[in-house]
């Protein structure tokens, strides 16, 4: 894998524990040569994520909105930092400009980003993984509320395991790049957007 989208939360959580995961992840993937798309910004897990990545050498792209500039801090020192229009043109980019898509810690924006990845998966608008690092138990909610979609009849039996979950960063990896598309429900293409 060249490049991960990595969405996580532009706030600075009660326990500092989440900016060690996110510091962590950043020179993870660095050392990996994954390079990092993300929101461009300087703040919380997203500026710690950043900010380690770079510190270890590796590609960092931010893509942030013009509006979001100056209150999520546009991360200077990007590799790239692109200045988009909209929240939807950001989204797309994140699409467009990586591999796959992994998810850490973060609030609702967080959220809103990780659940478009799994619709557009659904949807066939992309074919990549959706990773989802489970760091210190954060999403073991959001995991039985996507069990629970799936036991009521609200998800496809071919789309229940489209989040990829793993508590460690290591076997989360190797599970994203042995990925194997899933059949969407239509043939939609990012065009169509
Ligand atoms: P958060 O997890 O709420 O701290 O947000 C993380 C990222 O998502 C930040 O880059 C926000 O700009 C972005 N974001 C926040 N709210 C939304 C939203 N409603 N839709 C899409 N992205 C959002």
């Amino acid at each position: 894998m060249k490049r991960l989208a990595v969405y996580c939360g532009s706030a600075t959580p009660h326990d500092p524990r989440f900016i060690d995961v996110a510091r962590t992840v950043g020179r993870a993937l660095a050392s990996r040569g994954i390079g990092v798309v993300y929101g461009g910004g300087k703040l919380g897990l997203m500026g710690a994520l950043a900010g380690a990545a770079l510190e270890a050498g590796g590609e960092v792209i931010g893509v942030i909105p013009d509006q979001l500039v100056s209150d999520e801090v546009a991360n200077e020192n990007c590799t790239r930092l692109h200045i988009v229009r909209s929240m939807h043109e950001r989204k797309a980019m994140f699409t467009q400009l990586s591999c796959g898509f992994l998810t850490l810690p973060g609030g609702v924006g967080t959220m809103d980003e990780l659940w478009e990845a799994v619709s557009w998966a659904q949807l066939g608008y992309h074919e990549k993984p959706v990773g989802l690092l489970n760091a210190l138990g954060y999403f073991d909610h959001l995991l039985a509320f996507n069990k629970a979609m799936a036991d009521a009849g609200f998800v496809r039996p071919a789309h229940q395991n489209l989040i990829i979950a793993e508590a460690q960063l290591d076997p989360l990896l190797e599970r994203l790049a042995a990925h194997q598309p899933a059949t969407p429900i239509f043939q939609m293409k990012a065009g169509d957007l």
